[in-house]
């Protein structure tokens, strides 16, 4: 009997040690990722301000371009910044939901025009596509928002020139299914296995140029499931990807 209880108290402590040994790891890959993705735009950011101060521009139109780049980095450091609160957030288990009866059609619309500017300006056709006979669901509307830009950004990003990207919401036996399809690169059945754990990437060198820190999808997929939903993806290299969340309806 005492035996037995050593052995499982013995058990106890090293799945203890273990959960931990792992923890310190996600901790340190963490630290190491957020310090790597920061310093690419802040050092292009320092690069094209030192530019600007000594003067080294041709005339009033490339100073312009030079701030509007700046403008960008810092954007997208902001971006990047809000993704790995979110995730830190998350690890901790403490991203609080503030469940509500939402209408689904408020949600995509507010996620549909977050992302319209910047769609506007690239060459991408944005079809947007809301049933009028949504039931409500229970959600945390800006989390949600947060899933399908997330969901849109990617779409756009991993496309290439002439971006069709169809978003949209409806009905499917009794759950509200949100929709993103593009006609970008795709994703082998392998890189479909892997993308929503966090820090994944199939291309690292294509993502970082497009802004990414693999961690958009494992957020969704955090979200998703706090609303006890469904987020899944179809999809075939070359010829793109529908990822679609599904929520359970509420009457
Ligand atoms: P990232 O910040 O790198 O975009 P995500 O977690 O959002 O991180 O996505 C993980 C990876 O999944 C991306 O780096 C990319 O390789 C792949 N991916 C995501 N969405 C798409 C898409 N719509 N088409 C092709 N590949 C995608």
């Amino acid at each position: 009997m005492v035996i037995v209880l050593i052995l499982a108290s013995g058990g106890i402590a090293g799945q203890a040690v273990g959960r931990q040994i792992k923890l310190n790891r996600l901790k340190n890959d963490f630290i190491a990722t957020v310090s790597h993705e920061l310093k690419t735009p802040l050092a292009s950011m320092r690069v094209l301000a030192d530019t600007l101060l000594e003067g080294n521009y041709k005339d009033q139109k490339q100073a312009t371009e030079y701030l509007q780049l700046i403008c960008k980095e810092n954007k997208r450091l902001s971006g990047l910044i809000d993704n790995f609160l979110t995730f830190s957030r998350m690890e901790r288990n403490k991203h609080a939901f503030e469940m509500a009866k939402t209408s689904p059609a408020l949600i995509a619309n507010a996620a549909a025009e977050a992302v319209k500017t910047k769609f506007s300006k690239g060459q991408c056709e944005f079809d947007v596509n809301i049933s009028e006979d949504l039931t409500d669901v229970s959600a945390d509307h800006d989390a949600m928002v947060t899933v399908l830009v997330n969901l849109l950004d990617n779409a756009y990003k991993y496309s290439h020139d002439d971006k069709h990207i169809d978003f949209r919401v409806f009905n499917e036996d009794g759950l509200i299914c949100f929709s993103v399809s593009d006609n970008g690169i795709g994703l082998s059945p392998r890189a479909i296995k892997k993308i929503f754990k966090r820090f994944y990437q199939v291309d690292r060198s294509l993502s970082r140029r497009s802004e990414g820190c693999g961690l958009g999808l494992s957020i969704a997929k955090f979200i998703v499931d706090a609303h006890n939903g469904s987020i899944t993806v179809d999809s075939k290299p070359g010829t793109g990807s529908t990822f679609t969340v599904k929520l359970p309806a509420v009457n």
